[in-house]
């Protein structure tokens, strides 16, 4: 342990430097965590059937309805996690791994 963190030992939270601030709320819509992805989900919608289960189970709220039904993420927030892939129950979305930079 250094002496830093003995030092910090029995410090009251009011003598903590701040780390991080939030000036304005709302703002986390403006952060683009999908240059967090490895790999992306990919659908094959000919054997969907509409259940909204990646909806449902997508951590980042990224999946959306189309206008035919079907379900879609949102590769700007998309985080790559494959929660939707493994949730899906007719093995419609596979987890790709990204091969550009970016979105
Ligand atoms: S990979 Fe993860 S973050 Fe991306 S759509 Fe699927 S569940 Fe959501
Ligand atoms: S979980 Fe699978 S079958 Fe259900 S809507 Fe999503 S992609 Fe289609």
């Amino acid at each position: 342990m250094s002496n830093e963190d003995k030092d910090m030992m029995g410090m009251g939270w009011k003598d903590l430097k701040p780390g991080f601030v939030v000036t304005e709320p709302g703002s986390a819509s403006s952060y683009k965590t999908g240059d967090w992805r490895s790999e992306r989900p990919v659908r094959a919608n000919e054997r969907c059937i509409k259940c909204g289960i990646c909806y449902i189970y997508c951590p980042e709220g990224c999946v959306k309805e189309t206008e035919d039904g079907f379900f879609e993420a949102d590769l700007y927030y998309c985080k790559g996690c494959g929660i939707c892939a493994h949730e899906c129950p007719r093995g419609v979305i596979t987890m790709e791994e990204e091969k550009e930079e970016g979105v």
